[in-house]
């Protein structure tokens, strides 16, 4: 069994194995290596190495209060400093090429940010690496590194860094499973997830993954790292219990608070086909999503359709959830129009009439989208109106 495990854990990493190909994010420019090693249940020791001194990392708005509460800088004359919206990494005194923090356990789960750990109930942890990337200042100005990150286990415990292109960030796994690798994915499932929870992924993420892929015609240059982690169950009393959140070639669901019932599955389905479509409106090049109405409403009627084709959700399903979609985006809308809505950052009018937008065209929406992820200007400006109008057979 132990050589088995071995190999299946050799075989996804190098599967996984980061690449080092892409670099145009910086050229010739500084790198910076982040060795993430787990020390203790809740602690990692975060080590940062760069190839020239730097005087500071500017690490962008602050995550809740993250930062300032889980972190604890350990290299003497360095300083965790707020400037403006901004947190940053200061250096007194001469510039540095290491510095070495460690980071706590995080359990609040931010609004509009990734969470910075999804907990699994065997302490597993799936970490967000990005909340620790920054630019930096050097003696030639503010530079953005290009990182690469090693990471850690404890002992008896696996890690698994999912393919980055480029600069991008991902969440990393540390803990006792073993990925699942099938044809379409890869999964990392929490081993307490309530039993009909367990099956339901099981069931419906590879089905999910290979309709995408067919029906958008889109193969992914590394399957998708899906990580579903239900540690947080019944120790918060949020009344928000699951957040979801896609990156290029991963997607994360955690539960925390109240633990999640039969009658939501329906729900947790779609949430699921969500997510998935995130990662495959993101094909190779296509860095930013654009307007949230045309994508968050693209992804849920990207999952609805995915759904229904892949013999999930019956054509009733659909039907049901299109005339709620409605009902929801005239009240999210509160005698807004959809573009105000999206000046006033009205995320819930984005995905309702974003939704009905798409059910509005009568065109298949996976068809729809395999014209949207290969339109020229998807990759410079993320996805438009112009760009879901362009791809309709008449407009
Ligand atoms: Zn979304």
């Amino acid at each position: 069994m132990k050589t088995l495990k071995s190999l299946m854990i050799f075989l996804a990493m190098l599967w996984f194995a980061p690449s080092n190909a892409n670099t145009d994010d910086a050229e010739a420019g500084i790198t910076a290596e982040i060795t993430f090693t787990r020390t203790s249940k809740n602690i990692w020791r975060v080590s940062y190495k760069f190839s020239a001194p730097v005087s500071a990392i500017d690490l962008g708005p602050a995550v809740a209060s993250y930062r300032t509460e889980a972190w604890t800088v350990l290299t003497p004359n360095v300083q965790l400093v707020s400037d403006h919206d901004n947190e940053r990494l200061v250096i007194e005194g001469a510039a540095v090429t290491e510095i070495v923090l460690e980071a706590h356990r995080y359990t609040v789960m931010p609004e509009a940010n990734y969470m910075p750990f999804a907990w699994f109930s065997d302490n597993g942890a799936s970490m967000y690496l990005g909340h620790f990337m920054g630019d930096v200042e050097t003696t030639d100005g503010l530079q953005t590194p290009q990182y690469d990150f090693i990471l850690q286990g404890r002992s008896n415990e696996n890690t698994l860094m999912p393919l980055r292109e480029g600069n991008e960030p991902v969440f990393a796994y540390f803990g006792p499973q073993v990925p699942v690798v099938t044809d379409s994915i890869v999964l990392i499932a929490d081993p307490g997830l309530p039993t009909w929870l367990r099956d339901m992924v099981d069931e419906i993420v590879p089905v999910l993954a290979s309709t995408y892929a067919s029906a958008l015609q889109i193969q992914l240059p590394s399957k998708p790292v899906v990580m579903i982690a239900a540690g947080d169950i019944d120790i918060f009393s949020q009344a928000k219990h699951m957040k979801g959140g896609a990156l290029k070639r991963q997607f994360n669901l955690a539960f925390a608070g109240l633990p999640p019932k039969r009658d939501e599955k329906e729900d947790l389905q779609k949430l699921i086909a969500h997510e998935m479509a995130h990662v495959w409106q993101r094909p190779e090049g296509i860095n930013d999503f654009g307007v949230p109405w045309v994508y968050e409403g693209g992804a849920d009627a990207m999952a609805v359709a995915a759904l229904q084709q892949a013999g999930i959700w019956t054509g009733e399903q659909v039907r049901a959830f299109s005339k709620d979609a409605a009902a929801r985006c005239e009240k999210d809308l509160g005698g807004m129009d959809l573009d105000e809505a999206e000046a006033n950052n009205n995320w819930a009018a984005a995905y309702s009439c974003g939704y009905a937008m798409y059910a509005q065209t009568g065109m298949d929406v996976l068809t729809l989208w395999a014209l949207m992820v290969r339109h020229p200007d998807a990759a410079k400006t993320g996805y438009t109106p112009e760009i879901l109008s362009a791809s309709l057979p008449i407009h």
